[in-house]
């Protein structure tokens, strides 16, 4: 009697049998899950999510929204208005100080979300279309076998028809499909501090107020990157996220400490960064080399790649999911899980093409690190930038 409780324990421990398993519930595995919602309904409750953490859970990020995240969201017929946020109104892209501005007709120039209550919001949202997420569940190993993939977490096994990795930039999925995988990861660091409220921090409060500023002036100094500084908020109550960024384009050459540049740009404007608790976390960036699937898992978000120049992921997140949503929809009416098309799909797709050309212009705007490049690029080239932006780097959305 005892053996035969034990052996249904250990059953029911390892029987957990799904037709979709999505691995992460960050932008791109809830995005995943509410496309198939969309285009394969039949499909919603054979899906299951596993989350380490518990919504409203912390993600390190700036919470930059761009208008691409917006347009996929709309034709989901979610409004990200509903989320607490603050809207800039422009976007600066300087060169120490000084280069374009970029204004969006009769809109913001970006939304600046906290990614706790973005992802809980999505999460629900999942949740009512009635997909079910299992939250807490740490997964530990990916197993791709030929009938099916078994899934190894601190709560027992699952297994599944197919799996989805869509579990971030150190996910798992990925060091399990590809162990010895070439890795391209950028270094980040982020702050928030109030809005100040020294005489000198002031002035800095009227000129900033609503603008998103990107400052490239670290480049010469082997930085291949920028530093931040957006508005936010945090329950509420206005702030500043500042951060640096470098895709490590330059790591073979000497380089300054990472957070020096951004102790510089806020000393400029009457902050000191030591008064501040500073977090930092990799973002895996796109290249074209990337792997993106094996037979019966593929890979969607940071586990490909985010965009190269400015780690920009949320909309990309969003967007590997509307493609991937795809790819699974027809691979269950084919009843074949091979995946073999995935990645030439994402490459077709707005998506891959704005990857592709973010890949190549990270590759000129960081490696040619020069002063006199970088003050031609963001200070007297501005037109052809704009162009440049406004045809690859924007408006990718549309042609999802
Ligand atoms: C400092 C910083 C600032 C950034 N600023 C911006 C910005 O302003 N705008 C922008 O667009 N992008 C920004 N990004 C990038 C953006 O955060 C990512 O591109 C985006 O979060 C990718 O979404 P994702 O769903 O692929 O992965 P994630 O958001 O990382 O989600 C992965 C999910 O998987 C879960 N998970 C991980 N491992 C496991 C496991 N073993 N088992 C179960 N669950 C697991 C995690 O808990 C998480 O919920 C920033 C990143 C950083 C680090």
């Amino acid at each position: 009697m005892l053996s035969f409780f034990y052996t249904m324990e250990g059953m029911e421990k390892d029987m957990s049998r799904h037709d979709i398993l999505i691995i992460g519930g960050g932008p791109s595995g809830l995005s995943t899950a509410l496309h198939l919602a969309k285009i394969a309904p039949h499909l919603a409750p054979r899906i299951l999510i596993l989350e380490k953490e518990h919504y409203p859970r912390l993600k390190l990020c700036a919470g930059g929204l761009v208008t691409d995240a917006e347009i996929i969201l709309q034709r989901l017929g979610l409004d990200t208005g509903e989320v607490p946020h603050v809207d800039a109104r422009e976007i600066r892209f300087d060169f120490a100080g000084k280069g374009l501005t970029v204004r969006m007709p009769k809109s913001h120039s970006i939304r600046v979300i906290r990614r706790d209550e973005f992802d809980h919001w999505l999460a629900q949202k999942v949740q009512d279309r009635g997909m079910e997420i299992r939250q807490g569940v740490s997964v530990k190993r990916i197993i791709p076998e030929a009938d099916g993939v078994t899934v190894e977490t601190d709560q027992g096994n699952f297994h599944a028809t197919l799996v989805v990795g869509a579990d971030g930039s150190n996910g798992i999925t990925r060091r399990c499909i590809f162990p010895h995988d070439s890795v391209y990861t950028a270094r980040v660091l982020e702050v928030l501090t109030p809005i100040p409220t020294s005489l000198k921090s002031n002035e800095t409060k009227r000129s900033r107020e609503g603008i998103a500023f990107f400052d490239f002036f670290p480049v010469p100094n082997n930085i291949a990157g920028y530093v931040w500084d957006f508005p936010t908020q945090v329950k509420g109550t206005p702030m500043r996220c500042w951060g640096v960024y470098d895709t490590n384009l330059l790591a073979d050459q000497k380089r300054p400490a990472l957070k020096e540049p951004l102790a510089e740009e806020m000393q400029r404007h009457g902050f000191d960064l030591n008064d501040h608790e500073i977090k930092g976390h990799p973002i895996r960036w796109f290249s074209p080399e990337n792997k993106m699937s094996v037979p019966r898992v593929l890979l969607v978000g940071d586990a490909v790649g985010a965009d190269a120049i400015f780690g920009e992921g949320i909309s990309m997140a969003l967007g590997y999911g509307a493609v991937a949503a795809k790819e699974i929809a027809e691979s269950f009416q084919r009843g074949e899980f091979s995946f073999r098309g995935y990645k030439r799909r994402v490459m077709r797709s707005g998506l891959g093409q704005t990857l592709f050309a973010r890949w190549v212009i990270t590759q000129v705007i960081y490696t040619f690190k020069w002063r006199w490049f970088q003050t031609l690029l963001w200070r007297i080239l501005k037109p052809i930038v704009l162009l440049v932006a406004w045809i690859f780097v924007l408006n990718w959305g549309k042609r999802l």
